[in-house]
This record gives structure tokens, C-alpha cells and sequence, in this order.
């Protein structure tokens, strides 16, 4: 009879003891295997030396430590890097690397596809598929570490300016990749887990950050089970527009969503949440709209993110313009809040917010509806950078 095998990548603390606890282990051997795995960056059995002979046979005949396949990887102009990963089961996800002076920040995917819909989401033109399993999502950061340690990479470059608290290229890690978070709950809490652990990857809680699109009851429970930073999407000040923009504010309206995260930054000892809002010309991007933004956000220790609107093939949104982006951030930042304009990074290779795609069986089938409305023209399209094969020049 054939053992079942387990993937151990899909497995956090909790769950790796019991599991070694099951194969008749102590439970403290969960502890080394995952100093092996996210420390050592080892998966084979044979090579962790501190478990005994028998256990590592036991290992590589019982457990695997599979991880997606890389099929591509393309380099930005700007070092920006992304990975287009195989699942098992054929489909493909994104995942994408930002490197900054002080920091380097992975941009992981939650879901195969997104079933939420957001009007101006790339992502979501692409349909649903399913969740990502935990080895699936710890995998994204496994992989790009692992990848970047292979080609020497150093945070800042040639000045090598030093990291504080950092062992690895990915010092950050932000769900904001293809899927919402929330929707996967489970699974994205136990890759967290396995983010934050000492015996993981050891990032602290400041330096995980979740994104949702305002799905108010994973965001309760988030609070009191594993309060990372949290992002929300938010994208308009008025529930009429939201509601067009971001179909899930119909469930949840702003009202609901921001008292949440006044709960959040309570319940969560969490320092601020960090509002999303993608500025979309002539649509949400007006002084009054920023004055009524500033309003609503004025009791909630916030900070807002403007993020110019990154366009793709076939969407009918078009980014604000330059002038239009700084007059609504002055018009925040005048009242009070904390507020920055995200550079856009890696578009040309489409790796920018949004634009992430992969290529997966849409179970919805709302990709094949999306294909038979006419496609409007579009003024600014990046021109798709050719691949870039990683030498190690950043
Ligand atoms: N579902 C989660 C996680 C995705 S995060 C969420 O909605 O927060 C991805 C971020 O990029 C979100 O803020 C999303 O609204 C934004 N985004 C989506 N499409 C974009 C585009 N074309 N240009 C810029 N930002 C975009």
C-alpha cells in the first residue's frame, strides 16, 4: 500500500508538530525541519543533517516539499521582478519582487484568479479559479527569496546599504497580489503564520501587510487572530461610486467598512490602516472628492495610499493626470493625513498593481464575457517589455 504523502510546505508550526507528533516524533522536530526549509532554504530530506538517519528516510519516502514551478521570470528597467509560477494542477499565478533602498517587498498572491470583480481590475477580467493552499502562498516568498539569494542580490544595490533585521532579499511581504486575502482565510493565515514565525521566515507584524477589499467579517477576524498591517482598498469616498467600482461595498458599505477598521486599529495594537485609493481620471479624483475623503477619514488613525491607476488592454479607465494626482494628495496632506503617492514599479513588464493576470481556467466564465464586450481604445498602453533573463544586474 502506497503512504500518503503530505506536503510539508503546507503545514505552520501548530501543524507540523502535530504531524510529527502523529509519525510517533517529538513535536520539537517541527521546529528544526522548519529551520531547514525557511532558514537554511533546504527541502531535501537527505540533507538536514540534525534529524536522525531513519526519520530523514521517513521523510523523503512520506513527505514532500513540493513548490510551484517557475515557467518565467522577467526583469524591470526599474529591478523590479516577477515570477509567472505553475501550480500543480496547471494554472498560473504572479508574483512580484520590489526592491527599494531600505527594503525589498514581495507582492504575493491569495487566490487563483479573483471572484470579487472590481471594475477597474485586471485580475478580475480574468475570472475565478480556486484558493491558494498554504505551500502554495508561503511558496511565492520561498521561491523568491530563494531565487534572489541564488543571483546575489543586496538591498541597495552595489551601495549594499544594510538592512536592519533582515537575513533575507524579501524583508517585506504585502497580500496584495491576484485574489483577496480574506476570501482564503484559512490559508492565508497559516502562510502568515509561517511569515512571521522565528522559526520561519521572521518577519514582524509591521512588516506583513494584508489587503482586502473591505470583507468586514474576515477583517474581525483577523484582528484577533493574527494582526498583521492591514490595507483596504477603498477607491471612493461615496457608496454610490463604490458600489460601481467595487461590488463588494453593496455587502459592506463604507460605513460598515470603516468602523471595522476604527476596531482594527483598536483590537490589533496596529499603528494605522493603510487606505488604497487608485485615482481614476475624471471618476474619483476631484478636490471635493478628496475634501470628502479627508472627512470621512478624520477620526481614524489612516494613511492613504494614491495609487495612479495603471492601465491594461481593453479597460475603459484611464489614469489621472500628473497635476490632478498632486492636487488631490496636497488637498489630503493639507488636512492632516498621512499620505504618499505610490511610484509606479515593474509596468513595463505588466507587474504593476492590477495588472497581474497569471493564466488559469476561469471557473466563472466571466473572462469568455468579458472577451464578447467591445473593446474600447486606450491611449497609454505600455508596450510589453521582451523578457529578461535575471544576471544578477540590479
Ligand atoms: N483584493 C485585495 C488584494 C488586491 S490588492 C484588495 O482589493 O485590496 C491590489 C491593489 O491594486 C488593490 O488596491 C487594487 O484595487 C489595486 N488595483 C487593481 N487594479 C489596479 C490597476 N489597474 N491600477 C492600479 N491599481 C490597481
Amino acid at each position: 500500500m502506497q503512504v500518503p504523502t503530505t506536503n510539508l510546505l503546507s503545514l505552520d508550526r501548530q501543524g507540523l508538530e502535530e504531524h510529527f507528533i502523529r509519525m510517533g516524533e517529538k513535536p520539537f522536530r517541527g521546529r528544526q525541519l522548519m529551520q531547514w526549509v525557511y532558514q537554511r532554504m533546504v527541502t531535501r530530506p537527505e540533507e538536514m543533517t540534525d534529524l536522525n538517519k531513519m526519520l530523514r528516510r521517513k521523510l523523503a519516502s512520506e513527505a514532500s516539499f513540493a513548490l510551484p514551478e517557475i515557467t518565467n521570470q522577467q526583469l524591470s528597467a526599474d529591478g523590479t521582478c516577477k515570477w509567472l509560477l505553475r501550480l500543480r494542477d496547471g494554472n498560473c499565478i504572479e508574483t512580484v519582487f520590489i526592491p527599494e533602498s531600505d527594503r525589498g517587498t514581495l507582492c504575493v498572491s491569495s487566490q487563483v484568479g479573483c471572484s470579487l470583480n472590481c471594475d477597474f481590475c485586471a485580475t478580475a477580467r480574468q475570472g475565478f479559479s480556486r484558493n491558494l493552499t498554504v505551500d502554495e502562498i508561503i511558496g511565492q516568498v520561498w521561491i523568491a527569496n530563494e531565487r534572489l539569494e541564488s543571483i546575489g542580490y543586496r538591498h541597495g544595490g552595489n551601495d549594499q546599504v544594510p538592512v536592519p533585521d533582515s537575513r533575507r532579499p524579501v524583508t517585506n511581504v504585502v497580500m496584495m497580489g491576484m485574489g483577496e486575502p480574506l476570501a482564503n482565510f484559512d490559508n492565508v493565515v497559516s502562510a502568515m503564520n509561517l511569515m512571521l514565525d522565528d522559526y520561519g521566515f521572521g518577519l514582524s507584524r509591521r512588516r506583513v501587510t494584508l489587503s482586502t477589499a473591505g470583507m468586514v467579517p474576515g477583517m474581525d477576524r483577523l484582528r484577533t487572530t493574527c494582526p498583521v498591517s492591514l490595507a483596504v482598498s477603498l477607491h471612493a469616498p461615496e457608496d454610490s461610486l463604490r458600489d460601481r467600482l467595487v461590488p463588494l461595498n453593496r455587502k459592506y458599505p463604507i460605513r460598515t467598512l470603516l468602523d471595522a477598521c476604527r476596531r482594527y486599529v483598536r483590537g490589533a495594537g496596529s499603528q494605522r490602516v493603510t487606505f488604497e485609493y487608485v485615482l481614476l481620471k475624471g471618476v474619483n479624483d476631484t478636490p471635493a472628492q478628496a475634501r470628502h475623503l479627508a472627512a470621512l477619514l478624520g477620526d481614524i488613525p489612516a494613511k492613504v495610499n494614491l495609487i495612479p491607476f495603471n492601465p491594461y488592454p481593453g479597460v475603459p479607465y484611464r489614469r489621472s493626470d500628473p497635476g490632478v494626482i498632486e492636487r488631490f494628495r496636497d488637498v489630503l496632506l493639507g488636512r492632516g493625513l498621512v499620505t504618499v503617492t505610490r511610484r509606479t514599479r515593474g509596468d513595463d513588464i505588466d507587474a504593476a498593481c492590477g495588472q497581474l493576470a497569471g493564466d488559469f481556467t476561469d471557473r466563472t466564465r466571466r473572462s469568455e464575457r468579458m472577451r464578447r464586450v467591445p473593446v474600447p481604445s486606450r491611449d497609454n498602453a505600455a508596450t510589453p517589455a521582451p523578457e529578461t533573463a535575471m544576471d544578477g544586474s540590479w
